[in-house]
């Protein structure tokens, strides 16, 4: 390998922006294809919860999910909705998604590879804001589960006993402990569940913005383009190609989060994959709020202090990508969040909040697809990572740097395989 390989990175979200930092750290020539802002609002990587949660393990369903979904699809403030046009293409992947949950020897084993992915992830975000120069934005006050009772933190047991055996350590506050860390929270709230060694990010779509500038700085380069697949020819990648023209390169990322299925099946791998669209509503200037991002089991919503404001993010819609936003949603986050901490302002006027609505690339067991293509071994690809894409975005652009210079990826990536949807999509 030497330092002239050319690697082009596609899209510019966080998982690009890791992928960039880290090639060029590997001493490759990167070159970066985006058309919009990068870390702006088409991007996922804009208006997540800002959660740098190493403990979130487990897939997003759990077993027995299913017998929840009705209760939460006719709840007006459920945390589910799906767009019932929709319903019969995401049929197949809402069925792998339930079962790949459907026991606890299938969590455990997701448990074990997402921890190899997260585990260190606060303090290696920690390193890369430093040197961006936004280092201020990542915190590291841990993050708070908040439940009604100690009985309700109990039903969640097994879930916390899956994180014990990774190694996952955290404090249990009752009550009082919890109204003291917390003191404008609802006093419903009666427990409380501190994971330290997490962390959190005050605005993710200004890191992931100032990740690609750093990147430009070292030289890489930002061409504003949307790629459209790949020259072959004869097994070896020749170039991408974009709606402006082509691009020459050695190696290519796959990194356009929900839009990446398209570009992976050129690439020669039926990927399973779904827009799992989320919202969020951020309050400017909050009266009150929580000082520890803050997530409620009970709700399904998660608070996050951002530099700007309170934001309260959640809400899963399965709806077709492009799909207009269901606004509606974002109004349930807002009346949740007025619910949690009530000395804020049940009226809040309009122009003291933003809504915004965003897609998780997600597959159906709560695993990203890291690796190389089936179809050529010079595309990486690297996305999926539905929850914990903030998170896992670290250690994904170190394992993208690795397999871009043909070095042993410091992880196995052997339950990111691209390929594992083979034989059923
Ligand atoms: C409400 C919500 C809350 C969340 N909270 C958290 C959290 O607290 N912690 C956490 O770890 N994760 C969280 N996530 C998940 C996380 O935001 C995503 O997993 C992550 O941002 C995905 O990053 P990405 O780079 O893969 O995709 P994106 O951020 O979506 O970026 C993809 C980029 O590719 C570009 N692109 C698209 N098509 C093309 C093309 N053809 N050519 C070139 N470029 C293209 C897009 O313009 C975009 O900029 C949350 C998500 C949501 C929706």
């Amino acid at each position: 390998m030497h330092s002239q390989e050319h690697v082009v990175i596609i899209g510019a979200g966080i998982i690009g922006a890791t992928s960039a930092y880290q090639c060029l750290e590997a001493g490759l020539r990167v070159t970066l294809v985006e058309p919009e802002q990068p870390g702006d609002e088409q991007a996922a990587s804009f208006g997540n919860a800002g959660w740098l949660s190493s403990h979130s393990v487990l897939p997003p369903a759990t077993p027995g999910a299913w017998k929840h979904v009705p209760k939460w699809l006719t709840d007006p403030l459920g945390p589910l909705a799906i767009r019932w046009k929709y319903f019969p293409k995401a049929l197949p992947w809402l069925t792998r998604y339930l079962q790949a949950a459907s026991n606890y020897t299938k969590i455990e084993r997701t448990a074990v590879a997402l921890r190899s992915l997260l585990a260190g992830a606060p303090g290696l975000h920690q390193e890369m804001a430093e040197k961006a120069g936004v280092g201020h934005l990542i915190v590291r006050t841990g993050l708070l589960h908040a439940y009604l009772s100690k009985e309700h933190f109990e039903q969640d047991a097994k879930a916390w006993d899956i994180r014990r055996k990774e190694g996952i350590l955290w404090k249990e506050l009752d009550a009082a402990a919890l109204a003291e860390l917390e003191p404008d929270l609802d006093r419903r709230y009666t427990f409380g569940v501190l994971v330290p060694e997490t962390g959190s990010c005050r605005n993710p779509g200004a890191y992931t913005a100032a990740l690609i500038t750093h990147a430009q700085a070292r030289g890489a380069q930002l061409i504003c383009a949307r790629a459209t697949g790949f020259r072959i020819e004869q097994g070896a990648l020749q170039a991408v190609m974009t709606d402006v023209g082509e691009i020459p390169c050695d190696k290519a990322v796959i990194a356009i989060g929900a839009r990446s299925k398209e570009l992976a099946r050129l690439a020669g791998d039926k990927v399973s994959l779904e827009s799992e669209r989320g919202y969020h509503a951020v309050v400017l200037a909050p009266e009150v709020g929580p000082r520890i991002p803050t997530m409620f089991a009970d709700r399904k919503v998660i608070t996050t202090p951002m530099e700007h404001g309170l934001r309260v993010a959640g809400q899963v819609e399965i709806a077709q990508t492009d799909d207009t936003p269901d606004w509606r949603r974002a109004e349930i986050l807002r009346k949740h969040l007025v619910a949690l901490y009530p000395k804020l302002p049940a009226d809040l006027p309009t122009d003291r909040i933003t809504i915004w609505m965003g897609r998780r690339p997600s597959t159906p067991d709560g695993l990203p697809c890291i690796g190389l293509a089936s179809g050529c071994g010079d595309i990486i690809h690297a996305y999926g990572h539905g929850h914990v894409g903030l998170v896992g975005s670290a250690r994904t652009g170190r394992l993208v740097a690795q397999l871009a210079s043909g070095v042993q990826p410091e992880i196995s990536l052997a339950p990111f395989s691209p390929q594992r949807f083979q034989s059923h999509v």
